[in-house]
């Protein structure tokens, strides 16, 4: 049995968890710009596999030095309650200093819990799901195929709140294309507004090979977003969120702009940097165009 089946991915905050990889791909698999699983069929790991994972980390490291674990791949809440209750048993049991677990989530796999459920998970040491809303605009959203809607995607969030785990939300710059940039912008701060996260992250759109996003850009179906556009969605979105106490960055590899600050409190600090940007084409503050693809 390979430890890691596949590419890794993991949330740039969990660069010095330990990971392990407790479900193989993604549940939906179907988001039309997404490439991380395409790969993998979506399968869980037998709780035999499980163990040996634990057992093979533990040997690897001091299980002593072990505060934070990641649960991949793409969507390991999943996985029966039961199973993993169990898992976070073992974990706590096994790592002494360990102080929280987290996870990437489907929508669906939210909705398939109760309040109930998710309020014993986090009870069991489950600290923060990763939630990709990508956009709050329900075009865009059917467009790239996320399986389901903004109203399911908004209920998945709020029960995250509900049990009382941390909620880190992920926006995706330019998937509106240039259709749909400002409403994709704006309709992204209603929801998140409501989802209220203690963190947040705007990506930017990649175009990646053989995805179905892909295909439609060489047809002239989708059109893309220049560095500046994607500065200028950026601040209709800022513009009208409303959060008290959210982290905010876009420090992804990905972005053009690193900015960061908590929201509301540094909202006209971060404005006031991207209007320097659009306002004096001060691209020193651009990374430079990256490998987006397009
Ligand atoms: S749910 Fe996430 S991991 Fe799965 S296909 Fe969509 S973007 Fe990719």
């Amino acid at each position: 049995m390979d430890f890691y089946e596949g590419n890794i991915f993991r949330p740039p905050s969990e660069a010095n968890s330990l990971i392990l990889q407790v479900t193989i791909g993604c549940t939906h698999n179907k988001c039309s710009f997404c490439n991380m699983y395409r790969d993998k069929k979506y399968r869980e790991r037998d709780w035999k596999e499980i163990e040996t994972l634990i057992t093979i980390a533990a040997s690897q490291q001091h299980p002593e030095v072990v505060e934070k674990i990641f649960l991949a791949d793409g969507d390991a809440l999943a996985m029966s309650q039961n199973k993993l209750l169990a898992l976070l048993k073992v974990l706590f049991e096994t790592f002494p200093k360990l102080k929280r677990v987290g996870v990437y989530a489907g929508p669906k796999s939210l909705l398939n819990k109760s309040d109930q459920q998710l309020h014993n998970l986090f009870d069991a040491g489950l600290k923060i799901i990763y939630l990709g809303l990508e956009t709050g605009h329900s075009p865009t959203m059917k467009f790239i195929n996320k399986g389901c809607t903004v109203e399911e995607m908004l209920e998945a969030g709020k029960k995250v709140k509900r049990a009382g785990i941390k909620l880190s939300v992920m926006v995706i710059g330019g998937i509106g294309g240039k259709s749909f940039s400002f409403e994709h912008a704006k309709a992204s701060a209603v929801v998140v507004n409501q989802m209220k996260p203690e963190y947040l992250a705007v990506l930017t759109l990649r175009f990646n090979p053989g995805t179905p996003l892909y295909m439609q850009i060489e047809k002239g179906l989708f059109k893309s977003l220049k560095s500046m556009e994607l500065v200028q969605e950026l601040k209709w979105f800022l513009e009208d969120l409303d959060l008290s106490n959210t982290i905010f960055r876009t420090n992804h590899a990905s972005n053009y702009l690193v900015l960061g600050g908590t929201l509301n409190k540094d909202k006209e600090k971060i404005i006031a940097t991207i209007n320097k940007v659009l306002n004096e084409n001060e691209t020193s503050f651009l990374r430079a165009e990256n490998s987006r693809g397009f």
